[in-house]
Formats: structure tokens, C-alpha cells, sequence
């Protein structure tokens, strides 16, 4: 049996594992610059790459399988078991959709769907299921009118419907009050966020990507001798990069913090996703694969859901924010406030969903900034443009993975992002204004 680039190096790596720590103790003892020309003198053999990745969750995973695909021998480190629950990119379903107030999501969306059609053709199995996408508010909330803006100018085709046109449209299985309306777009769906990562992983493996899990990193040195920088773990191991790609979720205060000496102000929040029993009979017209959409419900919460797909019989409705959190010490629980969604459920879907509690739930972590805008960047400094930064995805990154690894991985390796427009991702923008970009429909 041929063995793979890739599998042949994790074998390696698991089969000797102490021969980049052998280098590492000999280093130890000489200071910091003999250290580092040390490595340099002694034509280090241990493991060298043009892009390492931090971070294993789907901003990592795409980054890499980007890399890789482009030939760049990469590394993507972890600091749990990959696929592990301790972060945000794990569970069954996420919400893509092209209806954002802010008009430079939307062509990223756009740009993603392709992205995530062209590598569920190279991995061969399908991680997005269609569906519409239905926003729906109070008829004069400004989020909704500038969504509506934003799709017209990024050509996405909208139908506003009032309360008696969503009636007929859905037979009555959602309902909203005289004074709303509901804004459908044929581009919604639901990602499989788990089997997602997984594939960027497989995907980055094949084309000769080498991954390691368990592997905390504590650190990233300028390598003043060569030029590039040294990654090192928390078991003191350490791998030289050309580049490096920071995508570490809720730990990204943290590790930009000791790395770079920056405080950037992305947050960690606990939050629940919550499932809902549908009704003995109602079941076939929440399902996907229907005509039944993705949907976001705007005003007081935010709250958003998926048709019924991981677990049938459930509906999964939740309320977008959390508690704040220190992503080392969890709290796991007590969720968010069931009270809203309670309502919400009741007034929505006419009794046919019950809204006595959920069925299930699961907690999972968003990293928010304060305008949920992302961080896409260069960390700057003594770095320059060899480190770069993905985070602060504040709760709705995942549908736009597939893009934000590309961009990653091009600013990694021209210094560029071709085509997209990153002013609004700066993380300059905290220094001009705490609040980072305004918006004037809020
Ligand atoms: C409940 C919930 C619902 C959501 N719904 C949607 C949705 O409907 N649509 C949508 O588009 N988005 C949604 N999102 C947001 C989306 O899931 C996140 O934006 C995305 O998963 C962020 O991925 P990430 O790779 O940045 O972070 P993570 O998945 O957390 O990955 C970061 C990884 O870095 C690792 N790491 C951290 N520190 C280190 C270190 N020092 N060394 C090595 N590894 C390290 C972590 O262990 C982790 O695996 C939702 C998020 C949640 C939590």
C-alpha cells in the first residue's frame, strides 16, 4: 500500500517523538539569540514548513487545506483531540445564509457557497443541505431593511412577504404578528459543522498537509537569524515556520496577548443550542429537504433555527449571544434565558412545536467583538506580515469558512488578499473607535 506524504509524517512523528525534543533540550540551555542561530547553524532537520497553523477548528482546518492544496508543506497544530467539543466549530448544523445588514458579508457569502460545493466534489460527500433562508422582524426594524438593501445591491433576489402572504406560503406553520414581515431568499442551508472540519482536515491531509493534535501552543518567536518564526508547545516541541496562521477562537485574546503584546477585545461566550420536540403529525413540514427554511427572527433576541435534519422529530431554535466566559475555566451552563425562546416558539409556530423546554441542548463557545464584525489581519509588530490573525468570528463564521481560509492563506503567502475588500477586519479599528465599525442601522 502506497503511504501517503502526510500519513508517512504523522507516522513518523508518532513513532519518534522524541526527536524534534532531543534538538530542543540540547537548545535549552544557551540564551535565547545562540538558541536561535544554533538551529540555524546546526541545519536543523526537524520539521520546517512554510505555513504552520494554529487552531484546529474550521478556520484553521480550510486555512490549511488551502495551503496545502497550494503545495506549501503545512503544519496545522491543535491543543485538544481534533474534532474535540471545546470550542465553537463542533455539533450538527450551522446557518448559511446571504442576508446580512452589513453589505461586505454577503458577496463573501456568495463567493463561499462555491467554495463549499468545490470541496464536497473533492472530498465526495455532502456537508450542505439546501434550504430557503426566511428573516423575519418588525416591519420598521432598520437590521431588516438594511438586509434587504444589502441583498439588492449584491443582486441576491428577496420576496417580502406580510403577515396573510406568509400564511399561505407555509400553510401556516409560521406565523408572525400583523406588524412584521418576513424577507425569503433562495440562499439559506445548513452546514454539518463537525463533518465539515473533518473534511478540511481529510482534505488538507491528502494534499500532503501534516496534522498533530494534543499539541498546546504557548508561543511564536521571531527567528531573527533566518527570518520566519518558531512555534513552540506546550511540551516543548518546536517547529520553524516561514508563516504563520493564528486561528485559535475563543483562546485568541489570549495567545495574540502573549504573542504580539496586544490586547484585542474578542470575547468568549458560552451558549446554548437548543432542540424542540415538534408535534406527533407535524413532523414531515419542519423537516429539510421541504420547503421549509433556514430562518433568523430579528428584534428584542435575535433568534435563528434550522428545519428539523440531525435529530428528526427536533427543531433546533436558539437565541444568538452568551455569558461571558474564560474559554480554561467553562462554566457549562445554565444556558441562555429560556423565556424568550419559549415565546417566540409559541407565537411562531401556531402550537405545533412544543415549547415546554427543549429536548436536547449543547453548549458551544462564540468569540464576539464588540460590532461582531471578524479579525482578519497581520498581527504587525516584530512579525510583520509573517503572522496573521482569524478570529473573533462572533457567532456567525462558520458559513463563511470556506472564504476566510482562502483569504488566510493568501495573506499568509503574497502578503494579499486578491478581490476582497479587509478594511472592515483590521484590528486597528479597536484603537480608532473601543466599539470597532459603526453601523448606522443600529
Ligand atoms: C452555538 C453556535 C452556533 C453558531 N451558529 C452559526 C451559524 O448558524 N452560522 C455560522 O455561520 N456560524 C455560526 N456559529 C459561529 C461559528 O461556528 C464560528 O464562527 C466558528 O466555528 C469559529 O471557528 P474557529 O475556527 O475560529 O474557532 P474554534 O472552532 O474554536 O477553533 C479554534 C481552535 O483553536 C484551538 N486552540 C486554541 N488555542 C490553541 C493553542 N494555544 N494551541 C493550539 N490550538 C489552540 C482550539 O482548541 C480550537 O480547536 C455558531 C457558533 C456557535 C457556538
Amino acid at each position: 500500500m502506497t503511504i501517503p506524504h502526510s500519513l508517512k509524517s504523522l507516522q513518523a512523528a508518532s513513532k519518534n517523538p522524541n526527536h524534534l525534543s532531543t534538538v530542543f533540550l540540547l537548545s535549552s540551555s544557551s540564551s535565547s539569540n545562540n538558541r536561535l542561530k544554533n538551529f540555524a547553524e546546526m541545519e536543523y532537520s526537524g520539521d520546517e514548513f512554510d505555513v504552520i497553523v494554529v487552531g484546529a477548528g474550521i478556520m484553521g482546518s480550510s486555512t490549511a487545506y488551502q495551503t496545502a492544496k497550494r503545495g506549501q508543506k503545512t503544519l496545522l497544530l491543535e491543543q485538544f483531540d481534533f474534532l474535540h467539543h471545546r470550542g465553537s466549530s463542533h455539533g450538527e448544523s450551522r446557518t448559511i445564509r446571504a442576508t446580512y445588514p452589513e453589505d461586505y458579508y454577503t458577496p463573501l457569502v456568495l463567493q463561499s457557497y462555491k467554495l463549499w460545493q468545490q470541496a464536497e466534489s473533492e472530498i465526495g460527500y455532502n456537508v450542505y443541505f439546501k434550504a430557503h433562508q426566511l428573516d423575519m422582524a418588525p416591519a420598521n426594524d432598520k437590521v431588516l431593511h438594511a438586509v434587504v438593501e444589502s441583498c439588492r445591491k449584491n443582486s441576491v433576489p428577496v420576496r417580502v412577504m406580510n403577515r396573510d402572504q406568509l400564511d399561505r406560503e407555509f400553510s401556516g406553520r409560521i406565523r408572525i404578528p400583523e406588524d412584521w414581515v418576513a424577507v425569503s431568499t433562495e440562499h439559506g442551508g445548513v452546514i454539518k459543522p463537525t463533518k465539515a472540519v473533518s473534511m478540511f482536515q481529510t482534505l488538507a491531509l491528502q494534499n500532503g498537509a501534516v496534522l498533530r493534535d494534543n499539541m498546546e501552543v504557548k508561543g511564536v518567536e521571531r527567528d531573527g537569524v533566518r527570518g520566519g518564526v518558531w512555534v513552540c508547545t506546550e511540551n516543548g516541541e518546536r517547529f520553524w515556520g516561514k508563516k504563520c496562521v493564528v486561528t485559535v477562537g475563543a483562546w485568541t485574546t489570549k495567545l495574540v496577548k502573549t504573542v504580539g503584546g496586544i490586547a484585542l477585545p474578542i470575547q468568549p461566550l458560552e451558549t446554548t443550542v437548543c432542540y424542540w420536540r415538534i408535534k406527533e403529525g407535524h413532523e414531515g413540514g419542519f423537516a429539510i429537504g421541504g420547503d421549509f427554511p433556514t430562518f433568523a427572527s430579528y428584534g428584542d433576541n435575535y433568534i435563528y433555527g434550522t428545519p428539523s435534519l440531525e435529530y428528526p422529530g427536533l427543531i433546533k431554535v436558539a437565541v444568538h449571544g452568551g455569558y461571558p466566559c474564560d474559554p480554561d475555566k467553562r462554566p457549562w451552563g445554565p444556558g441562555n434565558p429560556l423565556a424568550p425562546l419559549k415565546e417566540w416558539i409559541e407565537g411562531r409556530f401556531s402550537g405545533v412545536v412544543d415549547s415546554g423546554g427543549p429536548v436536547a441542548t449543547q453548549l458551544c463557545m462564540y468569540s464576539m467583538t464588540p460590532d461582531e464584525d471578524f479579525v482578519i489581519d497581520f498581527l504587525g509588530g516584530e512579525f510583520g506580515k509573517d503572522v496573521v490573525v482569524g478570529g473573533g468570528f462572533s457567532g456567525h463564521g462558520f458559513k463563511l469558512s470556506p472564504v476566510v481560509g482562502r483569504i488566510l492563506a493568501d495573506l499568509a503567502l503574497s502578503g494579499e488578499a486578491q478581490g476582497v475588500e479587509l478594511k472592515h477586519f483590521r484590528m486597528a479599528r479597536f484603537q480608532e473607535n473601543p466599539k470597532g465599525n459603526v453601523k448606522d442601522f443600529l
